[in-house]
């Protein structure tokens, strides 16, 4: 018979969001001594690095990192990461609130390694097990969460509590992905697999679509056209144009932490009419000085007569198919005049955003004892999946609330506040019930019929 650990909280992926849960329990002494460990897929820790694009900003100010809007004297703070890497005084001579990517990433890894104990990289979460109470059958009291390493092992833990944290999917339209993947591209993949897809600049010349009118589509498309000379890049949106986000001081506060009572106070259809009021913040727009730098480059290909790349707005895709030699044809419909053509590419980038609704596939194997939460979406104000009262285990969603939560909720701007909220919660839980009702005869016959289990 085996005898699991059981901890107290299990966070599924180790992006920004349970970081910064990360930070907060390590900080707060009320949980700070709670059994806890996250398990992240990546073999190190990874900010969007297929997006990691050299001389790209962040859309956020610096000082909505991990720590400070909840405590600036964190020694979590980008502030804190300035100073340690002896860059504060430079820093501040650039006068500028919004680092690039690059920095940003490397502040979130400086954090990320104050935890590397706790983080089990190269291990991707594949299930979830409702563990039934031994003093009440009826009744869930833990949760085993399956993984699987690089080298295909298995691993289980048992948790009492969750924080799934696992970003979005690679949202990849039907039409594409009938095509497979040989030179088609999500641009969450894009720096890992472009090159390989263009070849070399020595090489033929290549036609490159990029599909999107949002701010991966315009950045990927601005790196195509600097750094491979052989690519001829087309940007192609349905819509009328590249818009800019709206980043304006008074709409700006969506993204504040008050604004989150007021996503959650409305009605389910109050809620949905906000968010879809503000979506010109976050969904398809662009920064606008990468409008800016877009409409030159095109300007100055008219000075040049060389028109290389262009910008199809107004454009639908009606079909896409792989042509005998492997390039792809996408049927195109002007949507103002109708008229249909039909082109060819070598490569498809496809910046058609993230799906939000990984997590179902995740806590699949726990439907049966949730009731309606999952499917109704039913998500507490302190992010807690309202579960029914005999399934006792906590399971907190990150980055997956925005038609409860508002806007900021896939973003980085409530992180410091909604892990304080979290660990508010888990404290409040333990408070309650500080022996959290351990049955360890139920983990020891339980372990006893699960697969192979590690336990550390
Ligand atoms: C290119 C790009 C730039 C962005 N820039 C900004 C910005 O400037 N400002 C802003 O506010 N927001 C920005 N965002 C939004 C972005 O969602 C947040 O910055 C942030 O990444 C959210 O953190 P997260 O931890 O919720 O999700 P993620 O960062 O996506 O992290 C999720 C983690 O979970 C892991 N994972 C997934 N499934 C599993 C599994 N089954 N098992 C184990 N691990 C798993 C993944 O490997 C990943 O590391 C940007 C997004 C992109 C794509």
């Amino acid at each position: 018979m085996h005898r699991d650990t059981v901890f107290d909280l299990l966070g599924v992926g180790f992006g920004p969001s349970n970081l910064a849960l990360a930070v907060r329990l390590a900080e707060e002494a009320s949980v700070s001594n709670l059994a806890h460990c996250f398990i992240e897929r990546q073999p190190e820790f990874g900010w969007h690095r297929g997006m990691l694009l050299d001389d790209c900003r962040m859309q956020i100010s610096f000082l909505k990192d991990l720590a400070t809007m909840r405590d600036p004297k964190s020694r979590f703070t980008f502030i804190n990461y300035l100073f340690e890497r002896g860059r504060l005084v430079d820093f501040v001579n650039l006068k500028n609130f919004y680092p690039t990517r690059v920095e940003f990433h490397d502040y979130l890894s400086w954090v990320a390694a104050s935890f590397d104990d706790r983080v089990n990289y190269g291990e991707t979460v594949t299930g979830i097990e409702a563990l039934r109470s031994a003093a009440n059958p009826n009744d869930i009291d833990a949760l085993r969460v399956f993984s699987r390493d690089h080298e295909g092992r298995e691993w289980q833990r048992v948790t009492r509590a969750l924080s799934v944290g696992i970003g979005g999917g690679a949202m990849v339209p039907e039409a594409f992905a009938a095509l497979g993947t040989h030179s088609i591209v999500h641009s969450s993949q894009y720096l890992t697999s472009i090159d390989r897809v263009v070849g070399p600049s020595s090489g033929a010349r290549k036609r490159v679509a990029v599909i999107g009118a949002g701010q991966s589509a315009a950045e990927v498309f601005v790196d195509l056209t600097r750094r491979f000379p052989h690519v001829d890049a087309s940007l192609i949106m349905r819509s009328g144009a590249l818009k800019p986000a709206d980043d304006s001081p008074f709409v700006n506060e969506i993204f504040s932490p008050a604004f989150t009572d007021i996503v959650y106070a409305q009605p389910r259809d109050g809620r949905r009419s906000l968010i879809e009021r503000f979506r010109d913040t976050n969904y398809a727009v662009v920064d606008r000085p990468l409008i800016e730098q877009i409409y030159e480059m095109l300007y100055l290909q008219n000075v040049s007569a060389d028109f290389r790349h262009r910008v199809l707005a107004h454009t639908g895709i009606e079909t896409a198919l792989r042509t005998a030699d492997g390039r792809i044809e996408l049927t195109l419909r002007d949507r103002l005049s109708g008229h249909a053509r039909a082109e060819q590419f070598d490569a498809l980038v496809l910046a058609t955003g993230y799906r939000r609704d990984t997590h179902f596939d995740l806590l699949e194997g726990l439907a049966p004892h949730l009731g309606d939460a999952l499917a109704q979406g039913n998500v507490e104000r302190d992010y807690r999946l309202a579960t029914p009262e005999s399934f006792k285990p906590r399971i907190y969603l990150q980055g997956c609330c925005e038609d409860s939560h508002g806007l900021s909720d896939t973003l980085l701007s409530v992180l410091a506040l909604r892990s304080d909220e979290i660990a508010a919660s888990l404290a409040r839980h333990l408070s309650k019930d500080p022996s959290t009702g351990r049955t360890e005869q139920t983990q020891e016959s339980e372990a006893s019929s699960g697969r192979i289990a590690f336990v550390f």
